[in-house]
């Protein structure tokens, strides 16, 4: 499955697995339901991972490791970064280890790429690059998906080139998701706070920490954007003043992504106190809508620390 998106902040995407489920309120108008739904018949490649029913695509509760799309990225020579997985989650609590070993293979087998991983399910994460046992299964599927049989050992873990993220789109999930990933080893730690359904405090000295040299992990790259779907809330100006203003303040890379699906009216000052209603915004739909923060393009990245 290669779900086609267009996402700014990314080169590609690659998608080694099919099916989901939803896990909070950031899949309310999940593309990848939709479009995995869409491609549902039989003989199609969303057979059996989604349906169309009567109240609409619906994830069946299947998610698979597709072997046929596994080793695609060896094959792309070209330095660039993939986003892992636009289509389901990587950690999701029903793929079974081996499944996670071998899509860390193909990242170990493509160190010129840089993959951005991005998940609903810290805790899997947390709990799969602590576990002891995890290096030697990777490396084991290495051998088994290398086509040279010298590659199957890794000089560096974390894996240099894995920025891990968390979707934090309300305060209640970034409470509760950036604690884990501070906790998961990685060259980069990143969140989506994509769909942003209300402001946030991504805690400038403790997840947000001032200076590149400051000890501990941190957040290194915070990427914002709106939502997009039928009942999708306006983004709140303030919101996205507020996610690029935390990150000017300590140094971390911000990245605008786009509004959504409601547009705020040139010229409408935001109201301090966020509040939809108030605000005056132009339905612009699934369609690519502005990235101009104030004026502005925020399209930051960060640089992978060892
Ligand atoms: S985790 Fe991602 S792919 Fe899965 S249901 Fe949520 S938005 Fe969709």
């Amino acid at each position: 499955m290669h779900l086609d998106v267009a996402i700014a902040w990314t080169d590609a995407t690659w998608d080694p697995l099919a099916g989901c489920t939803r896990k909070s309120a950031a899949c309310r108008h999940c593309y990848a339901e939709a479009m995995t739904a869409a491609a549902s018949q039989a003989g199609m490649w969303g057979h059996g991972f989604a349906e169309l029913g009567p109240a609409g695509p619906a994830w069946t509760g299947k998610i698979e490791l597709l072997e046929d799309r596994l080793a695609l990225p060896l094959g792309w020579d070209r330095p660039s970064r993939i986003f892992v997985n636009a289509g389901s989650d990587l950690f999701h609590e029903s793929l079974p280890n081996a499944a996670i070993d071998r899509v860390f293979a193909v990242m170990a087998l493509a160190p010129h790429l840089t993959f951005q991983v991005l998940t609903k399910r810290p805790k899997t994460m947390l709990a799969y690059l602590l576990d002891s046992e995890a290096l030697s299964r990777i490396e084991r599927a290495m051998g088994e998906i290398a086509t040279d049989p010298n590659l199957t050992k890794i000089d560096s873990w974390p894996l240099p080139n894995v920025w891990l993220g968390v979707t934090a789109e309300n305060q209640k999930e970034a409470d509760r998701r950036i604690p884990l990933l501070l906790q998961t080893p990685a060259a980069v730690r990143w969140i989506a706070a994509e769909p942003l359904l209300e402001q946030l405090d991504l805690k400038v000295g403790t997840w947000l920490k001032e200076g590149p040299n400051a000890p501990g992990p941190k957040l290194d790259w915070i990427v914002a954007g709106g939502e997009i779907g039928a009942e999708a809330l306006p983004c709140q100006p303030n919101w996205a003043r507020s996610l690029r203003d935390q990150c000017a303040e300590s140094g971390a890379a911000f990245f605008w992504h786009q509004w959504g699906e409601h547009v705020p009216c040139a010229g409408v000052e935001a109201d301090p106190a966020p509040e939809p209603v108030k605000m005056t915004f132009s339905r612009v739909g699934a369609a690519p809508s502005p990235r101009l923060l104030d004026g502005a393009l925020h399209q930051a990245f960060p640089f992978a620390r060892s």
